[in-house]
């Protein structure tokens, strides 16, 4: 039994990940309009529609006006400062990026057969100078509950037409430093009116020594959580990625590259041991074997087609690229053996904070019978608002 407050667990790394040059190849296919081209039952012919939500994005800054994350010029909503934005998407000032986090979720719920979308033509922009909404975080729950139920007031009015019946998506500051990632984490309750963003991180992310990419897919698995997905991952994932940094006494990552624990991998960690690799898969063993099996799949309760996760702490430790390896391993639980995957259907999944190729991240079958679900049964305000388009037969 999940409680609401894990469900609604936050998202600091749910990014994505591919290099910069990888990314950067695939960067032109961001515009294309949603097409609904892609079926997962491929070979079948059958009619296919889907309702584009529309949406709403509040941008913030503090009541004086100072910590303005963006602004519009010429309609057009541009980064206020060059600290907010991806310099790989967006090497200029002229680019709607909001739009393209919204085209990028689009394509993504389109190629896992999603019967909706996010509506891209219909966006409404509105500026808020509040001190509690610029500088939000999703530990501070007074303020969480204050802006939830401000917002729920909004989108239930029917006369407040910015709001009603639309998708909330609020980027505020938050409580990261400046300039590196001054707007912390995303944050999403599954009850929830709004979707907390940050906007672009510009620390890389690194995996397997690589940069990977900068959070693009960020919007995509918050849009999960505000559809019920949970995180695929188990609760104790983030302990093994802890032990795979290798700190020191200081609490600085001596494997700062996250590189497989490997003793040929020793002279680019800083000053670790073969012995102390030894030890880490040691205590990394002791761990696993004092869960149960039902816990190392964090969503097996509500979707059964996502593998077991252990998230990329579990590779490195067992000295395999997180990024690149295709393999099972076996472990042992408290209760039985577990065949752990390390392959493209865990890392890539959208609710998991691998960050490996955030362009090639799909949701699950089950995962998308389950939002559609929640779409017609909690969230029906939303679909009857929205747009239907390009009904297709797809053969
Ligand atoms: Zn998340």
């Amino acid at each position: 039994m999940k409680t609401l407050r894990q469900v609604a667990s936050f998202c600091g790394l749910s990014g994505p990940s591919v290099s910069i040059r990888k990314l950067a190849d695939k960067v032109s296919n961001y515009e294309q309009p949603i097409s609904l081209r892609k079926l997962l039952d491929k070979g079948s012919k059958r009619t296919w529609s889907a309702v584009l939500l529309k949406v709403t994005v509040i941008l913030t800054s503090k009541k004086d006006g100072s910590q303005p994350l963006y602004e519009i010029v010429n309609g057009k909503v541009i980064p206020k400062t060059p600290y907010l934005r991806s310099l790989t998407r967006h090497p200029t000032l002229d680019d709607n990026f909001i739009k393209d986090w919204i085209n990028l979720a689009n394509r993504q719920l389109e190629s896992a057969g999603c019967n909706f979308g996010l509506d891209n033509q219909d966006i409404r922009y509105v500026f808020e100078n509040n001190d509690a909404m610029n500088t939000l975080d999703g530990g501070k729950e007074a303020d969480n509950d204050a802006i939830r139920k401000e917002i729920q007031k909004r989108v239930d009015d029917p006369t407040n037409k910015d709001f009603y019946h639309r998708v909330v998506l609020l980027y505020r500051w938050g409580g990261g430093k400046y300039p590196d990632s001054p707007a912390g984490q995303s944050y999403t309750a599954l009850d929830s009116p709004l979707i907390i963003l940050n906007p672009y991180r510009q620390s890389p992310i690194i995996s397997d020594g690589e940069n990977y990419g900068l959070g693009d897919s960020q919007l995509t698995h918050e849009f999960g959580h505000f559809m019920s997905l949970n995180h695929t991952f188990a609760s104790f994932a983030g302990s093994l990625a802890e032990m795979a940094e290798l700190k020191d006494k200081t609490g600085i990552k001596r494997n700062p590259l996250y590189l497989p624990l490997l003793k040929s991998n020793l002279n680019k960690m800083n000053g670790v041991t073969e012995a102390e690799l030894l030890a880490t898969k040691m205590k990394a063993e002791q761990l696993l074997g004092q869960k149960y099996l039902n816990e190392f799949d964090g969503d097996s309760y509500d979707v059964t087609d996502t593998p077991i996760d252990l998230w990329l702490g579990f590779p490195l430790i067992w000295g395999y690229n997180a990024c690149s390896t295709d393999k099972f391993v076996q472990v042992d639980a408290k209760d039985g053996k577990a065949w752990i995957p390390i392959n493209r259907d865990v890392r890539n999944n959208i609710m998991s904070y691998w960050t490996c190729f955030p362009l090639d991240q799909f949701f699950s079958p089950q995962q998308v019978m389950r939002m559609e679900k929640h779409l017609e049964n909690n969230r029906s305000q939303l679909k009857s608002n929205g747009r239907t388009i390009a009904i297709l037969e797809i053969a």
